[in-house]
């Protein structure tokens, strides 16, 4: 048996709207432009293995992800495909990325010195030099760290430059003017290399679909990959639908009817008005449904309804229109009907951004591919 057959709360992973999403965005990049898969922190909680198959098998041709830790996972799935470690790796990485053919971001001369210290590789190792051009995050800034970097890789047994990059801080605004001067300050740098690298890349989910002129070599696809927009901003300028991946469901536990005046759940924060019809979900905050979440809807039977009281560990309740019977399925994100509950409208509730809510869904909620 599977334990995850006895849990009716699920995450239904949609990879078919994966598959959509990097097809229309392979069609709207220029035809030389590669799209880099982003399957950081599980695929934003969808599941990398799973996500990169299907960003694979849709025309995807390398993966991104944020972590040693996630890279050496997804290497163990794919054998061949490249794979690109965003952030800083520990210096111990670097021998057995090089052996794992995992291309590491590299940001510092102390980092590549003390690497070229260490004993000859079998092979070397593909780093991508990180450009700072406005996120203040990782990165060289200057022409002079740059030279100093790339003088220093270049001499190296140990290192081969591959890819350059930098990160966008803040395209998924109205504003256009602060990505063009990253882009304008990120340019600049290129081209003091001595020769260009073979992978120039810079964009992010929300450059890639509002700025495809800075498409380049590349671009980072991540969070709309898996259909989310990354911001109300961009979503009101997509350049074409993207179908969202993950939908979380349950089903009633419990059905009761209680008279006007009973308390709900933790602290007595809701207490019924009238007769009212009380449900039970085998959901909560130890599964990522934040307790804070009290008073956001559920669709049943098409129709929105409130979750009321206290939201506990493992369990919620929500205040139904009438009697329904136990076992009817509860949808907490996604559609039914005509209704719908987005990762969107939590992120809002939440005061948030849907990036937070994708990653917040534990381990506990088992994901069901379809
Ligand atoms: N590139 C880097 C360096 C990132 O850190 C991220 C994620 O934040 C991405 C690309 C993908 O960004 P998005 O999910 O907004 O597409």
């Amino acid at each position: 048996f599977n334990e995850t057959d006895y849990r009716p709360t699920r995450a239904i992973i949609d990879t078919t709207a994966v598959k959509h999403n990097v097809q229309r965005v392979i069609s709207y990049l220029p035809n030389k432009t590669k799209l880099i898969a982003v399957v950081k922190s599980d695929g934003y909680g969808h599941g990398a293995v799973q996500i990169s198959n299907a960003a694979l098998e849709a025309g995807a041709e390398m993966l991104a992800v944020a972590t040693p830790d996630e890279a050496i996972t997804l290497r163990k799935h794919h054998h061949a495909v490249d794979i690109l470690v965003m952030g800083p790796s520990p210096i111990s990485f670097a021998k057995v990325a090089a052996e794992q053919g995992i291309m590491l971001t590299i940001t510092s001369a102390a980092w590549v010195k003390q690497v070229n210290d260490q004993p000859q590789f079998d092979k070397k190792c593909k780093v991508h030099v990180k450009i700072d051009s406005g996120m203040g995050r990782i990165g060289v800034r200057t022409e002079s760290e740059l030279t100093n970097l790339t003088e220093l890789i270049n001499q190296s047994d140990h290192l081969s430059i591959e890819g350059t990059f930098t990160h966008f801080a803040r395209a998924d605004e109205k504003d256009a003017e602060p990505t063009r001067l990253q882009f304008k300050r990120f340019t600049q740098l290129v081209d003091c290399f001595p020769k260009k690298p073979r992978l120039v890349h810079a964009s992010n989910s929300a450059a890639t679909l509002m700025f495809p002129e800075y498409a380049l070599d590349a671009v980072r696809f991540g969070v709309s990959l898996y259909g989310i927009a990354p911001s109300a901003a961009v979503e009101k300028k997509l350049p074409f639908v993207l179908e969202k991946a993950m939908s979380i469901e349950t089903e009633l536990a419990y059905v009761k009817k209680l008279p006007a005046g009973e308390q709900i759940s933790y602290g007595g924060t809701y207490e019924t008005e009238e007769d009212e019809w009380i449900g039970t979900l085998p959901i909560g905050y130890a599964d990522g449904l934040k307790r804070s979440l009290e008073g956001q809807e559920v669709l049943i039977g098409g129709r929105r309804v409130p979750i009321v009281g206290t939201i506990c560990m493992d369990q919620c309740m929500i205040k139904l229109p009438y009697e329904y019977p136990e076992g009817e399925k509860v949808i907490l994100i996604g559609r039914q009907g005509d209704e719908e509950i987005t990762i969107e409208e939590w992120a809002g509730r939440l005061g948030t951004i849907p990036y937070e809510i994708a990653v917040t869904f534990s381990a506990r909620i088992p994901r069901v591919y379809r």
